[in-house]
C-alpha cells in the first residue's frame, strides 16, 4: 500500500518523544556510557578470559575503575549465573547495601530481584537473585551450613586489601574450597599493590591488573601539628570552597561524632559571611540512613559545591565521582583488643601512610587534584606505620574460634592463616569462651557453644539467650538482646535534651539498663509498635523497627533449635540473674560513693550520665557491664545491678564468697559478702588449657 510518509515521520516523532521522556530510558542509555567509560571496561573480555582459565585470579586497581560495581555484571553476562550465584563480598555493610542498589540500578531491576544483598538481620535477595552482594561475615556463617558454597559459582572477595576479620577466615576456608570444586571461580579485588602476598597464598595464581587513568594529585602537608583536626579540617574546607578552583571536596574524619561537628561547624561558619557561595555538605558513615547515604551519589544543583564529609568508608569501598580536593585529618577508627580492658575497644588511632595515599588518590580520578593533610610530613614519615595491621592480629578472636570450631577445625594454631594471629590473642580468646562455658577442658566445642553458634551475636548474648531458656524467662531476654542489637534507641535532638532525658528517664529500671530496654520495648509492644508513640516519647521509631526484625530472625533460629520462648512476667530478677550469666566476667564493686572498680582488676571504671543507675541515689554492690566504652575515662555502658551470690555461682572460675567479720552471727548480721577475685586460679586455668592445647 501507499505509505503515509508525514504520518509516518510523526509517529516516529512521537515515539521518539515518548523514549526521550521516559527518564528510565534516559537513565539507562547515560548508564550504559558511564558503564563503558569506567577504566575495567577496557579488559573485560581478557578479565573474563584469565578468569575463565584459572579457578583463582586476584585483580587489581584503582579505586572507582569498576571491581565492585562490574566484575558482578561481566561475570553474569558471561554466562556464570547460569549454573549459580555470583557472590561478591564486602567488609562494610554500607558498602554492600549502596553497591547492590547501584548494580540492580544498573541492570534496570528492582533491588532484591536479579541483585540483592545480604548483611547481618537483613536479608534483602530472593530465589530470583543471580548477583548477591554480602558482607564477608554472612558468605563466612554460610560456609557453615554449605561448607562446599555449592550456591555460588563465583565468589569475588572484595577490598581485600582491608584486610578485615572475616575476609582473612575465608580466604583460609576458600583456598581449600578451590581445592575441592574445579567450577567455582574465586577472585580476590584489592586497591593497593599488595597483591603480591594474596597470589602466593593462593598457590601463585595470576594477578591481573586495571590500567588506571589518574591524575596527578598535589600533596600539601601542614607545616605545624594540628591541635584539632575537626577545627582545621573545617578551616581548610572553606578555605578551598571560597576559592575560585571549581570541583567537590572530600573530607576524612575518624567517625560519626566528629563528622556531625564538622558538618554543623562548615554550615555555621558559612552562613555568617557575606555572599558566601552555596556548599552541599553531605556526610556519609555506617550508621547513617541509607536514603541519606544515598544523597553524596546525587549531583547537587547546577553551580553548588558538594563537601562530603566521611569516614574512610569512601576510602576505597565507596567512589563518589567528581572529587578534586581531599582534607584528611590524619585519623580513622579501628576496632583493637585491649588487654587492660579485656576486650575490643573501638578508639581512634593514627592512619597508616597506605590510607594516607589512598585518601590523597581520590583526589586525583577526574583531573589534577589537591590533598591537604593535617598532619606534618615529619609525622607522616616518622609516626605512621606503614600499613594498617590486619584486624586478625588486633582484636578478640572469640567469635571466629567458635566458627572454626564448628567446622570442625581442630588445631586453630595451625589453620591456615594468610597472617597467623598472635598465640596470646588465640588463646585469650579461646579462654573467654571457656569462661562462657562454650569450649570444654580440652578446648572442644561444649553443647553449649554448638547452641552459641547458631546465633549471629557475640558469644555473651548468645550465651544470655540460652541460659534464658533454661531460667525461664527466654521471651523477656529475646527482647532485651534484640535491643542491643541495633545502634542507638534514644533520641537525643539538638535543642531538646533536657526535654529527652526527662522521657528517657520515665523508662529507668532503676537497677538496670537491660531492664529499662525490655521496658522500652514492652511498652512499645503494648501501644501496638506505634512510631507516632516513638516519637513523643524520643525513641528511633525506626530502630525500633529493626528491633523487632531482628527479635523475629533470632526468634527463628530459637525455634530451629527447639528452643521454648516462655516468659517470667513480672519477675524481672531472674532476667537480672541471666544477664549476669553472661556478663559476670565483666563484673565491678562499690567502692566509695558512686565509685566502681572492675572486681578482677581493681580498675577504677564509671557509671555512664546515660545509664539508668546513674544519679539515682541507688547504688548496688554489685553491677555487671555490657561494654566498657573509653573517652576520657573509662564507662561502663549498659549495667545491671546483681547480687555478689550470682557471681559466686555463675563464675566460679573467679569469684569464692569470703564471709566478712569475725563472728557467725556478725556475719548473718551483716548478711553482706564480699568477693575476691580469684585472680590465680584464673591464671592457673589459663595454663591448664594452653597446656591442653600444645599437648
Ligand atoms: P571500584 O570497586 O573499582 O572502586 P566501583 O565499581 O565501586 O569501583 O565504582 C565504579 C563507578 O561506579 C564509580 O565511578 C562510582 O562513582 C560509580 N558508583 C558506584 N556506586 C554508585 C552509586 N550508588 N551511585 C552512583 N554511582 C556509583
Ligand atoms: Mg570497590
Amino acid at each position: 500500500g501507499k505509505v503515509d510518509y508525514k504520518s509516518e515521520q510523526r509517529f516516529a516523532e512521537h515515539m521518539s518523544g515518548k523514549m526521550e521522556a521516559s527518564s528510565e530510558f534516559a537513565k539507562l542509555k547515560t548508564i550504559k556510557e558511564q558503564r563503558q567509560f569506567l577504566p575495567i571496561f577496557a579488559v573485560r573480555q581478557e578479565l573474563l578470559n584469565v578468569i575463565r582459565d584459572n579457578s583463582v585470579v586476584v585483580v587489581v586497581g584503582e579505586t572507582g575503575s569498576g571491581k565492585t560495581t562490574q566484575l558482578t555484571q561481566y561475570l553474569h553476562e558471561d554466562g556464570y549465573t547460569n549454573y549459580g550465584t555470583v557472590a561478591c563480598t564486602q567488609p562494610r555493610r554500607v558498602a554492600a547495601m549502596s553497591v547492590a542498589k547501584r548494580v540492580s540500578d544498573e541492570l534496570g531491576c528492582s533491588l532484591g530481584e536479579k541483585v540483592g544483598y545480604a548483611i547481618r538481620f537483613e536479608d534483602v535477595t530472593s530465589d530470583a537473585t543471580l548477583v548477591k552482594y554480602m558482607t564477608d561475615g554472612i558468605l563466612l556463617r554460610e560456609s557453615l551450613r554449605e561448607p562446599d558454597l555449592d550456591n555460588y559459582s563465583a565468589v569475588i572477595m572484595d577490598e581485600a586489601h582491608e584486610r578485615s576479620l572475616n575476609t582473612d577466615v575465608l580466604f583460609g576456608l576458600l583456598r581449600e574450597v578451590v581445592a575441592r570444586r574445579s567450577d567455582l571461580r574465586l577472585i580476590v579485588t584489592s586497591a593497593t599493590m599488595d597483591s603480591g602476598k594474596f597470589a602466593s597464598f593462593f598457590g601463585n595464581v595470576p594477578v591481573f591488573h586495571i590500567p588506571g587513568r589518574t591524575f596527578p594529585v598535589d600533596i600539601l602537608f601542614s607545616k605545624t601539628v594540628v591541635e584539632d583536626y575537626v577545627e582545621g579540617a573545617v578551616k581548610q574546607t572553606l578555605q578551598i570552597h571560597l576559592s575560585p578552583a571549581p570541583g567537590d571536596i572530600l573530607v576524612f574524619m575518624p567517625g560519626q561524632e566528629d563528622i556531625e561537628v564538622t558538618c554543623d561547624q562548615l554550615v555555621e561558619r558559612l552562613a555568617e559571611l557575606e555572599n558566601a557561595p552555596a556548599l552541599a555538605v553531605l556526610p556519609i558513615y555506617s550508621q547513617l540512613p541509607s536514603d541519606l547515604q544515598a544523597k553524596i551519589f546525587q549531583k547537587a544543583p547546577d553551580g553548588v559545591r558538594k563537601c562530603i564529609v566521611a569516614t574512610n568508608i569512601a576510602e576505597t569501598s565507596l567512589t563518589v565521582d567528581g572529587i578534586m580536593f581531599v582534607v584528611d585529618s590524619g585519623y580513622c577508627k579501628l576496632k583493637v583488643y585491649n588487654p587492660r580492658i579485656g576486650m575490643d575497644a573501638l578508639q581512634i588511632y593514627p592512619i597508616s601512610q597506605a590510607n594516607a595515599n589512598q585518601r590523597a588518590g581520590r583526589a586525583g580520578r577526574t583531573g589534577p587534584g589537591q590533598c591537604y593533610r593535617l598532619y606534618t610530613q615529619s609525622s607522616y614519615k616518622n609516626e605512621l606505620l606503614v600499613a594498617t595491621v590486619p584486624e586478625i592480629q588486633r582484636t578478640n578472636l572469640a567469635n571466629v574460634v567458635l566458627l572454626l570450631k564448628s567446622l570442625n577445625v581442630r588445631d586453630l594454631l595451625s589453620f591456615h592463616f594468610m597472617d597467623a594471629p598472635p598465640e596470646d590473642n588465640m588463646l585469650n580468646s579461646m579462654y573467654q569462651l571457656w569462661i562462657l562455658g562454650a569450649l570444654d577442658n580440652t578446648g572442644a566445642l561444649t553443647t553449649t557453644g554448638r547452641l552459641m553458634v547458631e546465633f549471629p551475636l557475640d558469644p555473651a548474648l548468645s550465651k544470655m539467650l540460652i541460659v534464658a531458656c533454661d531460667m525461664g524467662c527466654s521471651a523477656e531476654v529475646l527482647a532485651i538482646v534484640s535491643m542491643l542489637s541495633v545502634p542507638t534507641i534514644f533520641y537525643r535532638p539538638k535543642g531538646r535534651e533536657e526535654e529527652s532525658d526527662q522521657a528517657r528517664e520515665k523508662f529507668s529500671v532503676p537497677e538496670s539498663d537491660h531492664l529499662t530496654y525490655l521496658n522500652v520495648y514492652q511498652q512499645w509492644k503494648t501501644n501496638g509498635y506505634s512510631t507516632l508513640w516513638s516519637n513523643q516519647h524520643f525513641i528511633h521509631a525506626k530502630a525500633m523497627r529493626k528491633v523487632r526484625e531482628v527479635r523475629a530472625q533470632l526468634k527463628d533460629i530459637m525455634t530451629q533449635q527447639h528452643m521454648a520462648l516462655d516468659s517470667c512476667g513480672n519477675d524481672w530478677d531472674i532476667v537480672r540473674k541471666c544477664v549476669c550469666s553472661a556478663y559476670f566476667h565483666q563484673a565491678a564493686k562499690l567502692k566509695g560513693i558512686g565509685e566502681y572498680v572492675n572486681v578482677r582488676t581493681g580498675m577504677p571504671c564509671h557509671l555512664h550520665p546515660t545509664s539508668a543507675l546513674f544519679g539515682m541515689g541507688f547504688t548496688p554492690d554489685y553491677i555487671v557491664y555490657h561494654e566498657l566504652i573509653m573517652t576520657s575515662k573509662e564507662y561502663m555502658q549498659c549495667v545491671t545491678a546483681v547480687e555478689g551470690e550470682w557471681l559466686a555461682e555463675l563464675g566460679p572460675m573467679f569469684y569464692s564468697v569470703k564471709h566478712a567479720g569475725r563472728s557467725r552471727q556478725e556475719n548473718r548480721k551483716r548478711a553482706k559478702r564480699e568477693l575476691s577475685a580469684m585472680e590465680e586460679e584464673m591464671a592457673l586455668a589459663e595454663e591448664q588449657l594452653k597446656a591442653r592445647r600444645e599437648q
